[in-house]
């Protein structure tokens, strides 16, 4: 199976987006004949075209919470891939809050744009779905109400992504057993803010989940001033796992960190 991780973005705030210090486009997951995308932030279009990715071979695009740069290119990203509807196609897997809204979000999904693929479903912590042979859980996410994250498992291995999330327990237990996990760590040591991890916060969650390879990403204004690679290293020291920081544009393979031993595929399928 050919498979990897490409990073549209690694901006985290609205300091780091605004400016495009850093971009915001998501992440594309390409597993075997499977094309995920993550959450579409600003540019998405864009970085999609900078980056060598077609819009029209998308399977799937997921969205962990209504956000801006997580969720605000979602509909044209949809017009796109399905030329406007006239090729009704591809699978949209979002929180509650961003379909659906809330007492007080409306939703980001237009109703035109839902009505332009050709399934669309919610999901909550704990729920599985199944996308051609690649099986997809949300996971717990402590940052908007319906916040989820996404754990993909695959015949070789498992990747997950944590969203944006503080640190807490049901983190640790949802993401124990993936290979590799793209990690939101917005701030550098020191720095604590409700909703998001720092560096302090990656290292507990590393220490316990142990994957092979952590991806940062997601950085704010104040991890860039501190340097996302120094960060990196200074995890990677404390904790069993490679830890590297993501870059616009790059691209992981995620077969070279695939555990050989375990049975990766969910038998509840
Ligand atoms: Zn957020």
């Amino acid at each position: 199976m050919n498979s990897s991780i490409t990073f549209l973005g690694t901006g985290g705030d609205s300091i780091v987006v605004g400016k495009q210090l850093r971009a915001s486009g998501g992440i594309i997951f390409k597993f075997g004949e499977s094309v995920f995308l993550i959450d579409p932030g600003p540019g998405a279009l864009v970085r999609m075209k900078q980056f060598d990715v077609n819009v029209r071979e998308i399977t799937a695009i997921l969205v962990s919470h209504n956000h801006l740069n997580h969720s605000s290119d979602v509909n044209s990203v949809i017009s796109a891939m399905t030329y406007s509807g006239i090729d009704k196609r591809g699978i949209l897997v979002c929180d509650e809050e961003t379909l659906h809204g809330s007492e007080t979000e409306k939703p980001v999904i237009s109703n035109y744009h839902k009505g332009l693929v050709e399934r669309f479903i919610t999901m909550k912590p704990g729920m599985k779905i199944g996308v051609n042979d690649v099986n997809i859980v949300a996971t717990n996410a402590k940052h908007t109400q319906t916040s989820i994250g996404f754990k993909f498992y695959t015949e070789k291995f498992i990747v997950s992504y944590t969203s944006d999330t503080e640190y807490c327990k049901e983190l640790v237990e949802d993401h124990a057993d993936s290979d590799v996990i793209i990690v939101n760590c917005k701030n550098p040591l020191g720095l604590s803010e409700k909703g998001h991890m720092n560096t302090e916060d990656v290292v507990k969650f590393l220490e316990k989940t142990k994957p092979k390879l952590a991806i940062l990403t997601h950085f704010g204004i104040k991890m860039l001033d501190g340097d996302p690679i120094f960060e990196a290293r200074e995890i990677q020291k404390k904790t069993p796992s490679q830890v590297i920081a993501a870059r616009d544009g790059m691209t992981v393979n995620p077969t070279s960190y695939a555990s050989s031993i375990n049975q990766k595929r969910l038998d509840s399928f």
